[in-house]
């Protein structure tokens, strides 16, 4: 499959200040790869959080540039971003359907029904979750809502993927399943030409060694180190 609308994602003296005073980055550089799973981990209160809603849109930046696939997003509104977000605790509408909830993004977006049928049932067979397409968010399990909000998340097709701490609230059983499926999805997505940029925060160190490409260590709003898994945990 050829490569279609991968997008790096590229950090300039990022900042942050917040209304009430507090400066919770200090001056962010990075550069994410086309197609990369870049970890942001960190103690609580780091602001792995803060800098991944900036770069959703969600966070005001108050300093610095943030850029997607060399478009200087600093005013532009979450939708015209090309990202879509997972959030830890799901964010599903919880009156509608699992279908209703994959579909609502793309009715906005004006998709013609029968392309958003197609993009939600495909992306429903990738998650597994094809039995789950009438049920409500409250008629499922804590593992099942976070795949819907995965699939939520694929049927846009955004450029890049952001996840807030997306398996928090699940046993550590789900947890290490759901960190399978989202690396495989990483792969599986770049094998179909679809874009897979991914930028994924945790507290979690296992999560970040076992799922990034590279890792963004982060404390107290700075950059502590950036390399691959096995540069960080394996030097002597
Ligand atoms: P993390 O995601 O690493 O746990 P956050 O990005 O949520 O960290 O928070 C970073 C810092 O910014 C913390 O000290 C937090 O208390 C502070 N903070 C977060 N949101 C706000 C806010 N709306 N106003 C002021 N300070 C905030
Ligand atoms: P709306 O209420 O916005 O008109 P519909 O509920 O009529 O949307 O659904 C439109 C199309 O979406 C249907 O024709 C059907 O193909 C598909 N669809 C809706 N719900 C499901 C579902 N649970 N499983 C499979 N396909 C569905």
């Amino acid at each position: 499959g050829g490569r279609i609308n991968m997008a790096e994602v590229v950090l300039k003296k990022v900042e942050k200040q917040y209304p009430n005073g507090f400066k919770a980055v200090h001056g962010i550089d990075l550069n994410i790869k086309d197609g990369e799973f870049m970890v942001f981990v960190g103690p609580s209160g780091c602001a792995k959080s803060t800098t991944l809603r900036m770069v959703a849109g969600l966070e005001e930046i108050t300093g610095g540039e943030i850029y997607i696939g060399e478009k200087l997003v600093n005013d532009l509104p979450p939708k015209d971003r090309g990202i879509a977000m997972v959030f830890q605790n799901y964010a599903l509408y919880p009156h509608m359907t699992v279908y209703d909830n994959m579909a609502f993004g793309l009715k906005m977006a004006k998709v013609p029904k029968n392309e958003i049928d197609k993009r939600v049932k495909e992306a429903a067979e990738k998650l597994e979750i094809t039995d789950l397409l009438d049920r409500k968010p409250k008629e499922m399990s804590g593992g099942q809502r976070q795949r819907v909000a995965v699939g939520r998340a694929i049927v846009r097709k955004p450029e890049v993927f952001l996840f807030d701490e997306p398996l928090s609230n699940l046993d550590a059983k789900l947890r290490v399943s759901m960190r399978v499926r989202i690396t495989q999805l990483h792969k599986q997505l770049k094998e179909e030409g679809q874009n897979a940029t991914m930028i994924y925060v945790t507290h979690d160190q296992v999560e970040a060694m076992t799922m990034g490409d590279r890792i963004c260590v982060l404390n107290y709003g700075k950059i502590m180190q950036v390399d691959t898994p096995l540069n960080l945990y394996n030097t002597p």
